[in-house]
């Protein structure tokens, strides 16, 4: 079991089990006396991890009849295009909320196929704060949204409500928590904040909703592809894959969404009150807006910073440093970092309060 209390933002913490059982099939895969990785991704033994991988999502999630769930590469920020590419019909508009640096980047991404038109930002304040109250254009083809600002630390509480098909990045708190996917016409996410290693991306998309752009969307682009071979278009990501589907049975095992997002909410809560209570330290973000997976707070005084520095790394404390665009300290919680780290940390900053006393 790693000593390390392990808060990085991604690629994050994966639970112990899963990368034991990982590690174990990169040596030996089913018995077969082979690796995982050397084997075909067309042999019986692989398109079962992929069928399973798949099935997995559908359960946890509740996938409903007419949604295809596909593992596919390039990362979120292929999907940023894909989105699109697959739902935008070229010179076409589609709204979009700002809420930072990645809805940044699908909205320049958009904007190579047709007009991406910026309905809502949280820019004005360095996006500490989730926008409300903004209309949503009928002649949009879709509203695109990231449900969660992993850098930033804010989150929807509520998704917008709209007429017009909704597309959401949920990279960094898909599996958190319950969502109902058949208010989106498309859902995506990269795997390594909550599902597993870098090096695929999961999306769930609505196939009745694709092939009315009139576009021509390269093949590796285009869903209709995707759906076509069971995420077998070319060669999958293997192990990327794999490990995803370990952690989805990690997750059903202990007691599926329901359960992770009772555990979420006792990390965040724990954290914040924290942040709110320790005179310190403060927080950077709207507190309605606040994200349950990625906590981002400041020292009052900065003059302090080495020494609260020293601290947390000496109590076994890694990841914690903000990004670069926000600075201060950030305490990403995905699914897989128990409560027990997040007390350690609450323990740091209360051990940093009474040398301060
Ligand atoms: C990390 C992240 C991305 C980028 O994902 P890649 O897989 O690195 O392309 C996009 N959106 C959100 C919300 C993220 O947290």
């Amino acid at each position: 079991m790693s000593k390390v209390h392990n808060f990085s933002a991604g690629p994050c913490i994966l639970p112990q089990e899963v990368l034991q059982e990982a590690s174990k099939a990169v040596l030996n895969f089913n018995n077969l006396d082979l690796s995982l990785i050397e084997i075909s991704h067309r042999s019986k033994d692989f398109v079962e991890v992929m069928e399973k991988a798949r099935s997995l999502v559908k359960e946890l999630l509740g996938v409903p009849e007419g949604y295809q769930v596909l593992f596919l590469q390039g990362g979120a920020s292929l999907g940023f295009l894909m989105a699109a590419y697959n739902f935008l019909p070229e010179g076409g508009k589609a709204a979009y909320i700002n809420t930072g640096t990645w809805a940044s980047k699908a909205i320049k991404e958009a904007n190579r196929i047709g007009q991406a038109e910026v309905i809502a930002s949280s820019e004005d304040k360095n996006f500490s704060y989730i926008p409300k109250g903004f209309g949503i254009p009928n002649d949009a083809s879709y509203l695109h949204f990231t449900s969660n600002n992993t850098i930033f630390g804010t989150q929807f509480k509520q998704f917008p409500v709209s007429r017009v098909p909704l597309l959401c990045d949920m990279s960094s708190d898909i599996f958190s928590k319950k969502i109902n996917v058949s208010d989106f016409d498309l859902i995506y996410a990269g795997a390594q904040k909550n599902m597993g290693p870098a090096g695929t991306t999961l999306y769930i998309v609505k196939e009745s909703a694709l092939g009315k752009t009139g576009n021509n969307i390269p093949a590796m682009l285009d869903f209709k592809t995707h759906i076509a071979k069971d995420s077998m278009f070319n060669t999958p990501p293997v192990f990327p894959v794999y490990v995803s589907m370990l952690t989805l049975q990690w997750l059903k095992d202990n007691g599926g969404v329901e359960w992770i997002e009772g555990v979420n909410q006792q990390k965040a809560d724990a954290i914040y009150n924290e942040i709110d209570r320790n005179p310190l330290f403060k927080g950077v973000t709207a507190v309605e807006d606040r994200s349950i997976m990625n906590a981002t707070f400041v020292l009052n005084d900065e003059s302090h910073t080495e020494e609260f520095n020293k601290m947390w790394k000496d109590a076994g404390i890694s990841g914690i440093n903000g990004h670069r665009s926000v600075g201060g300290y950030r305490a990403s919680m995905y699914n897989a970092l128990p409560l027990s780290s997040v007390e350690a940390l609450v323990d740091v900053m209360q051990e940093f309060e009474r040398s301060k006393g």
